[in-house]
């Protein structure tokens, strides 16, 4: 219904950091299938302070096609802050994230669009298969989905990334949204909307290197539970019932053995079970009210998510001055 009003304009988002070596042929990839499609389109790259030449790329390209756009990151602020950064900016009654490594294919893009033609607001692609991950990532992957689900009440599709279709309404709603720690997959089911899902096959990196290692996919994977459950702080209370519940049975059986046998002195071992077993479990739980402290106190500077240092082909908003940082 919608393309008989006006070819809608459809935003591509796309983060990019020391992507040099991807970014011709994703350009190429992404132009083709655009051009297929009746939408007219803008494909948003957000530099997120790459240390490569990959902003000189995209300043060549952005010269010869006015369909590419620019915004350059004052420094690496993280993939999820530059696709916040991307989804601000942009202007498109359909938005879609997308990695610049080729891993998401962009000859999927029509068959969100389809779905989006059908009414849905969010249409988000499920990996029916990884490509070229190693299995150590894949099985941690399939656990963190897993995990999560049972953490959090918000439906969190399992196997999705970032790369989804949204229309316009969503994208409002996420604009309101400013935490400073920021899982975009939870934010994005967070805010609602008619949802549908689609699968494809998740391909292997065209070229170049993952820029996540396991310690920033665990810290990924901290974000993502703190973000959206309480559940660990649960825990805690009701880990200090069942360690009370064992002592007292303990502290009983204790008596009776004493005044069965008398009292022989011994019990050297267990004390230092006790104590050491105790002490840990005081610290990991002070540890998770600190990861959870240490959030309210990002939270409560309020500061910028982010600034931009340069922008090309996109107005920028009275409200938001281009070096003043954006809340
Ligand atoms: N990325 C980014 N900032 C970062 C890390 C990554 O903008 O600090 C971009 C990166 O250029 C790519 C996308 O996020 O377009 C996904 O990154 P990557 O392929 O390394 O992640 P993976 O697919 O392994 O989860
Ligand atoms: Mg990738």
């Amino acid at each position: 219904m919608r393309k008989t009003v006006k070819e809608p304009l459809v935003s591509i988002i796309v983060p990019v950091f020391n992507e040099s070596s991807n970014i011709m042929e994703f350009y190429f990839r992404i132009t083709r299938v655009m051009n297929q499609t009746n939408y007219s389109y803008e494909v948003v790259f957000i530099n997120d302070g790459s240390k490569d030449d990959t902003l000189d790329q995209l300043h060549s390209i952005c010269e010869k096609d006015h369909h590419i756009k620019i915004i350059d990151l004052s420094r690496n602020f993280g993939k999820e802050i530059a696709l916040t950064a991307g989804l601000d900016k942009c202007r498109g009654e359909a938005v879609i994230p997308i990695d610049a490594d080729l891993q998401d294919p962009p000859e999927v893009i029509p068959e969100l669009l389809a779905k989006w033609e059908e009414g849905y607001d969010v249409v988000y692609a499920t990996r029916t298969k990884r490509d070229g991950e190693s299995s150590m990532k894949k099985f941690t992957a399939h656990l963190f989905y897993r995990f999560i689900k049972r953490m959090t009440p918000i439906p969190i599709p399992q196997d999705t990334g970032d790369f989804r279709l949204m229309s316009r309404k969503v994208i409002n709603a996420l604009k309101e949204l400013r935490e400073q720690h920021r899982f975009m997959k939870g934010l994005f089911s967070w805010v609602g909307f008619r949802q549908t899902s689609i699968s494809y096959r998740r391909e292997p990196r065209f070229a170049g290197k993952t820029k996540f290692n396991y310690w920033k996919l665990w810290n990924f994977a901290i974000e993502g539970i703190t973000s959206f459950s309480f559940m660990p702080l649960q825990a805690a209370t009701y880990l200090g019932f069942a360690i009370s519940f064992f002592a007292i049975m303990f502290a009983c059986y204790l008596f009776i053995t004493t005044l069965l046998n008398g009292n022989s002195v011994p019990g050297y071992p267990s004390l230092m079970v006790a104590v050491l077993f105790l002490g840990g479990v005081q610290l990991t739980t002070l540890g998770i009210i600190g990861e959870y402290i240490g959030r309210i106190y990002n939270e409560s500077k309020r500061r910028p998510l982010y600034f931009v240092r340069d922008m090309i082909g996109l107005e920028e908003s009275k409200d938001m001055p281009r070096l003043e940082g954006v809340k």
